[in-house]
């Protein structure tokens, strides 16, 4: 498979590697969004989140806390997002990976959590929480 994250992972091709288990790598983003943009990747493919088992889940988000305290103690950001994007164009390489990323002020990166759902009441609340109910 001609997949670029197996092969990071495989180190066939290099990177700038901050953390590896036997079950993960985390690296350097190479587009840097912000200043220590951090990628979790675990080594076995996983074309996206859909796909990802309950077990390696755990596996990265058990490493996760300690990656964000590294880039805490690092940089000292105002805070730090974490992103999942799950499918093309949001996601870029399909192979599962988690953005960890550090924010700072004036850092141009423009994720707003403002209410996009004007005129929202208790009756489409719950219509919409029991479409997602429905689902799981
Ligand atoms: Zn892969």
């Amino acid at each position: 498979m001609d997949c670029i994250f197996c092969k990071i992972a495989n180190a066939e091709i290099p990177s700038y590697k901050i953390y590896e288990d036997n079950n993960l790598i985390a690296i350097l983003d190479i587009s840097q969004t912000t200043k220590g943009h951090t990628l979790v990747i675990p080594k076995k493919h996983y074309k996206n989140l859909y796909e990802l088992d309950s077990l390696t889940s755990g596996e990265i988000f058990k490493v996760i806390p300690d990656i964000a305290n590294a880039l805490k103690k690092a940089f000292n950001p105002i805070g730090l997002n974490l992103i999942i994007n799950t499918e093309k164009p949001l996601q870029t390489v399909e192979h599962f990976h988690i953005h960890l990323i550090p924010r700072y002020e004036n850092d141009k990166l423009d994720i707003n959590f403002q209410n996009n759902q004007k005129e929202m009441t208790a009756e489409k609340y719950n219509q919409i929480k029991e479409l997602i109910i429905k689902n799981l």
